[in-house]
């Protein structure tokens, strides 16, 4: 068990804003044990009613492209404007990018120390499916804990954008200026799923870089279909190291909300976003039944040696487990 407490006790203490339990009741989410998957569930439940009364914030970019220096000179603007600001990084590829979330203790130092503020990285192991259900999660409790901004930060390695971006509502690509060919590097389909996309380091030499790498993005974005809602995704430039362009895109993320409001969009993503986690949730829990089997091993070892043979097709394989 990761706690003793209660999801009374836990739910009390997180509607009072308590840090430390809302750091507790996040372990036990991310715990795979039965009996605090249960507690964790009937938290949850308890904490709807105060949940939703954020704005989520999925940012996404390569290893280097400066998301830890924004997410700190970002977070700090909205908490100068009144803001409480959860920071959630999910690493689900530690090994591709060397644990560039997790290993640096230097990032957000600012951020990090503030009261206004919560930083927290997401478990890096297990399915990335299971990581973002959790991450959903962790968003509701954060909500009920009185936080109004909510950031998920992944590294952009391609594997976790597309479902970071479905627990969220605004995603932004961070990108840089230059290195020959400006589109290089980004993934289309990544692209497509940006609400904005910012060009970081837009400072001393690198500023008119910047800019013309926006004019080349406006104009990607512009060949790209266009989004149901009617959003059409902006190009900003920043430089989170002179403070400079900062609270534009914090502007951008609000006329992005206001839109998505006036068209019901937003309600409608939100809802999205629930029947996402659910199935997050569903696959993850058939699985975790599935492996609990009794045999399943040795089953899955004559099998492998049927199939080897090819006495049976991998298909019949699956089935007579599943039977
Ligand atoms: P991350 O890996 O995406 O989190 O990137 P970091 O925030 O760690 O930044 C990568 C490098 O870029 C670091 O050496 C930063 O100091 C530098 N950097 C970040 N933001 C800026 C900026 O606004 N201007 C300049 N010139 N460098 C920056």
């Amino acid at each position: 068990m990761a706690n003793s407490y209660s999801a009374e006790q836990f739910k009390e203490a997180i509607l009072a804003k308590d840090i430390a339990m809302l750091s507790r009741a996040i372990t036990m989410i991310e715990s795979t044990r039965a009996d605090d998957k249960k507690r964790a569930s009937e938290l949850i439940d308890s904490l709807l009613p105060y949940v939703g009364n954020s704005i989520r914030i999925g940012i996404t970019g390569v290893p280097g492209v400066g998301k830890s220096t924004f997410i700190e000179a970002f977070g700090m603007a909205l908490i100068a404007m009144g803001k409480k600001v959860a920071v959630l990084a999910i690493d689900p590829s530690s090994s591709i990018s060397h644990g560039s979330i997790l290993g640096d203790k230097t990032r957000m130092e600012q951020l990090s120390v503030h009261p206004h503020a919560f930083i927290r990285p997401s478990a890096s192991s297990g399915s990335l499916g299971g990581i973002t259900y959790k991450t959903h999660e962790t968003i509701l409790l954060c909500e009920a804990a009185g936080f109004d901004v909510i950031i998920v930060e992944t590294v952009g390695v391609g594997q976790s954008e597309t479902e970071v971006s479905q627990i969220c509502d605004f995603f932004l690509l961070l990108m840089l200026a230059g290195a020959g060919d400006e589109l290089q590097g980004i993934k289309r389909g990544i692209m497509e799923l940006a609400d904005g996309v910012v060009i970081t380091k837009a400072d001393s030499g690198n500023a008119e870089k910047a800019k013309a790498a926006r004019n080349e993005y406006a104009r990607a974005l512009h060949f790209m279909p266009p989004t149901t809602s009617g959003w059409i995704p902006q190009v900003k430039v920043c430089s989170a190291y002179q403070n400079e362009g900062i609270t534009e895109v914090w502007e951008m993320i609000n006329q992005f909300a206001q839109h998505q409001s006036t068209n019901g969009f937003f309600y409608e993503n939100r809802q999205q976003q629930n029947i996402f986690a659910f199935h997050r949730l569903l696959q993850e829990q058939l699985r975790d039944t599935l492996l609990r089997k009794p045999g399943l091993n040795e089953q899955i070892k004559s099998l492998e040696q049927q199939i080897t043979e090819g006495n049976i097709s991998p298909y019949t394989a699956v089935g007579l487990i599943l039977n």
